[in-house]
């Protein structure tokens, strides 16, 4: 039988909706199958920060891959948006000696690197967060930016469906081999899978991605107390439209697939917050939430073809996968549809005995 589609996309979170969009946009015929809705695992809560330059602990892949997606995400916006993107910078600040010290370091390496990265002067700091309580020994400022995560998955997966693709909710898949998918709802025939589903993708393929949870809380204050993203010591906060301020987050490797937020990490996130910035204590509490990051042995994505027939990984984007979404999508579909090398670091074979 001739296949149906050229490639059926499983998971519709942002990476797979990533994925979808640059394989329909070159012209594919994609099915994206996802067991419950767009944006309902990781891709619906994350930090939305777009930080290469804040993640990355030195020169190497992940920062390249980093800096190359950041630079999508102008365009992307005006082709799929809006999704909230503002890229004027993100703002770490440390109220140790330690902390100062790191920040002193990174801002010599990235320099080196010939990237853009600045200590501001404690006025400087003050005349951009106000709010801020106790003055930090030092603070760096880069040019990483912030979207809304939920926002640029929903547009990257109407995106896909404007250029044909199909997105099927609520359809779980049960289980993928070369050219066939079985799902709840039967199966689907594709000359092409490409594996997306985020924390739970080794249920469908042999790739070794484990859940890391992580817990943040939303807050809204009657008037907005941040306008950068900034970075403390035990949390960070990510302002969002509307008087929001997300406040992120725990790394939990030993919950397991456990999503529940639990009281003890909520109080100290808001605690830090709180101390970070004093007026967020007025703030209404929105919402208490929990995802799973899909982490591999190296903490890089796993990109790539598993094996020869034509089944593919997109997956194990651990802390960056809003950042990394983009590029994802774009090398991907070149590789799959037009042969294009992918960046050897991510390959999935870099695991095999
Ligand atoms: C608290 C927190 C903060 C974060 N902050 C940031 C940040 O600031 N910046 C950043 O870049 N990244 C951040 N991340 C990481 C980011 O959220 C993830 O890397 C990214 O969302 C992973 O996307 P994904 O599409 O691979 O997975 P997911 O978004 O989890 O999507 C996977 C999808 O697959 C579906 N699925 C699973 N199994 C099946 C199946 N058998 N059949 C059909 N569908 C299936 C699921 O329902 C889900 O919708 C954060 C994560 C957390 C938890």
């Amino acid at each position: 039988v001739a296949a149906a589609w050229d490639v059926a996309v499983v998971g519709g979170g942002v990476v797979g909706c990533a994925v979808a969009y640059a394989l329909a946009r070159r012209g594919a015929r994609v099915v994206l199958l996802e067991r419950d809705r767009v944006a309902a695992g990781a891709s619906y809560g994350a930090g939305g920060m777009l930080a290469p330059q804040v993640e990355a602990h030195g020169p190497g892949p992940l920062l390249r891959l980093g800096l190359a997606s950041r630079d999508l995400f102008p365009a992307l916006e005006a082709e799929v948006g809006p999704f909230d993107l503002d890229l004027r910078g993100i703002v770490r600040v440390a109220h140790t000696e330690a902390g100062a010290a790191e920040l002193a370091a990174r801002a010599a390496w990235q320099r080196e690197q010939g990237l853009e990265a600045r200590l501001l002067e404690p006025s400087e700091v003050r005349s951009l967060f106000p709010d801020l309580g106790s003055p930090p020994l030092a603070a760096l400022w880069v040019p990483d930016g912030r979207l809304v995560p939920e926002r640029l998955t929903r547009a990257l997966a109407l995106a896909a469906v404007r250029h044909g693709a199909v997105v099927r909710e609520g359809v779980p898949v049960r289980s993928v081999r070369p050219g066939r998918v079985e799902t709840g709802e039967g199966p689907v025939v594709a000359a092409h899978v490409v594996v997306s589903a985020g924390a739970w993708s080794a249920d469908l393929a042999p790739v070794p991605v484990r859940p890391v949870k992580g817990q943040r809380v939303l807050v809204r204050h009657s008037r907005p107390l941040l306008d950068r993203v900034l970075w403390g010591d035990g949390c960070y906060l990510v302002p969002q439209p509307g008087g929001r301020v997300l406040i992120g987050a725990t790394e939990e490797p030993e919950a397991g697939f456990d999503r529940r937020p639990t009281a003890a990490a909520v109080a100290r996130l808001l605690a830090r917050a709180v101390e970070l910035v004093p007026a967020l204590g007025e703030a209404e509490v929105l919402e208490a939430w929990a995802g799973l990051r899909p982490d591999t042995p190296d903490h890089l994505p796993l990109l790539g073809p598993l094996g020869e027939g034509g089944v593919w990984a997109a997956t194990g984007h651990y802390r960056n996968g809003i950042l990394l979404a983009p590029v994802t999508g774009e090398r991907l579909a070149a590789a799959l549809l037009e042969g294009e090398p992918l960046p050897g670091e991510c390959l999935p074979d870099r695991f095999r005995g």
